[in-house]
């Protein structure tokens, strides 16, 4: 095997060839083992000869890193988290010893924004970028998207990787690609005057901003459906491309079809995790790109197929700053499925649907953000956002409650009047608690009360935390 792959830079297929790779995408799930298990042992191999950070973090590994045997040996190898990217870090500033070129090859810098905790740095090398970018094609290829398509990307560029990562695939695709960005006052507005005027037939960007931009064009008298031609849309960023409700909900509202995608941006090729023209929610795991395993929050050992727990990713094919077993702290579910578009992966079955770390348990019952948002959507007086403020309760239990706006329509006085709204209430309460197993507090609010966001929304209130 010839490792890293290089890849022909100017290979597209037929317009009406289902696969970028026929070979890879549908490989028998043993035959594709073996496939990874030779890449891994190349890219283990590299990062152990030439990254001092995992020379030290492999060293009292019961395998031998420059000589892994099986996937089974490679699980024996320890889980790298955001932390021990944070502290290697701060102690060999800026990149740590992931590096594995030199500084001057570095071709694209990015990082995470550090809103919870100290910025995390990428250097990105110009092989790996054009790696980057064969991966998110073949993808998006899968996803629907053709040459003659025009992309919009409304995501911010910024040192945020999901927009750029988006652009890329795009581009070597050779698609036609429109990076509109997003964040800037009245940028949404533009944007509805933008595609209405080129009709680009993608769209990039979050779930929350897709909602969004709906809203703002219906008040600027657009109709998202007539007078926009989106053909389909990718989302990462979010969990509502999965989220039933949420997902019927973006269909219905502009007439397309939309991709959920989306692993981390320290794991960038990040659609490594992608759905495809067929998957209805859910994203299959493109192994061969970026090798993910399911392993038990707790014990940290490996799942089989069937079963929830976090996502474990690894680099294949990267030779800056390579994440080998990098902790996710996402929950889901993987399954094999039957998808009709035929590729051999295994799939995140309902998308990537909460945290380990703002699990909320409410009365002994895991609630998860994301079954909360497909209730209230399902819900024809539901305004369009809500917040899940937690509190304490006695004890070690968290007490919930839902904040939700309703249209105005719900209510037939002038006046927002949560007594007149009471059994609209009561209605709210018996969906969440058949949804959920638990009752939980219900506030309403009229429509318009929460903040609208052009990026990821936040909706969890914690005041947990003194
Ligand atoms: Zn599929």
């Amino acid at each position: 095997m010839n490792w890293p792959p290089q890849y022909p830079g100017d290979f597209t297929p037929k317009p009406d060839q289902k696969y970028w790779s026929p070979e890879l995408e549908t490989m028998p799930p043993s035959d594709r083992d073996r496939h990874i298990l030779a890449k891994l042992q190349h890219q283990v191999h590299y990062v152990f000869r030439n990254s001092g950070f995992y020379q030290e973090f492999y060293k009292d590994v019961p395998v031998d890193p420059a000589n892994l045997k099986s996937l089974e040996e490679f699980a024996q190898l320890p889980i790298l988290t955001k932390e021990d990217i944070r502290r290697e870090q701060v102690e060999h500033p800026p990149y740590g010893r992931f590096l594995c070129i030199e500084p001057e090859d570095i071709f694209r810098l990015h990082g995470t924004s550090g809103t919870t905790g100290r910025p995390t740095v990428f250097g990105i090398g110009k092989d790996d970028w054009d790696r980057i970018g064969e991966a998110h094609a073949r993808i998006l290829w899968g996803a629907g998207l053709r040459r003659d398509d025009t992309v919009m990307v409304a995501a911010v560029f910024s040192l945020y990787v999901g927009s750029w990562g988006a652009l890329v695939g795009a581009e070597r695709l050779g698609a036609t690609s429109f990076p509109f960005g997003s964040g800037a006052p009245g940028q949404t507005e533009r944007a509805v005057e933008w595609a209405t005027m080129v009709k680009p037939t993608v769209l990039y960007g979050t779930p929350s901003y897709a909602l969004y931009l709906a809203e703002t064009a219906r008040q600027m008298g657009v109709d998202p459906k007539e007078d926009f031609g989106f053909r389909f849309m990718y989302f990462s960023g979010e969990p509502g491309a999965s989220v039933p409700a949420t997902r019927r909900l973006i269909e219905e509202t502009f007439g397309c079809y939309i991709v959920d995608q989306g692993t981390m941006a320290e794991m960038t090729p990040w659609m490594s995790a992608s759905g495809c023209r067929h998957l209805d929610g859910g994203m299959h795991l493109w192994q061969d790109i970026v090798y993910t395993e399911m392993v038990d929050p707790h014990s940290k050992l490996n799942l089989p197929l069937g079963e929830e727990g976090v996502p474990v990713y690894s680099h294949t094919e990267r030779t800056s700053q390579p994440m080998i077993r990098y902790w996710s702290g996402d929950i889901a579910r993987w399954d094999m499925v039957d998808c009709p578009c035929g590729r051999t992966y295994p799939t995140l079955v309902a998308g990537i649907y909460g945290r380990v770390d703002d699990m909320i348990i409410v009365r002994g019952q895991n609630v998860f953000p994301s079954r909360i948002e497909d209730v209230l959507r399902g819900l024809v007086e539901f305004g369009g956002e809500f917040r899940l403020v937690l509190e304490r309760g006695t004890g070690q239990m968290d007490r919930l409650t839902v904040q939700a706006e309703v249209l105005n329509k719900a209510f037939t006085s002038q006046e927002f009047d949560p007594a007149a709204l009471e059994s609209v209430r009561e209605r709210f309460t018996a969906e969440l608690r058949r949804a959920i197993g638990v009752s939980v507090a219900v506030e309403l609010k009229p429509a318009g009360e929460f903040e609208r966001t052009q990026f990821k929304a936040r909706r969890i209130i914690d005041l947990r935390k003194p």
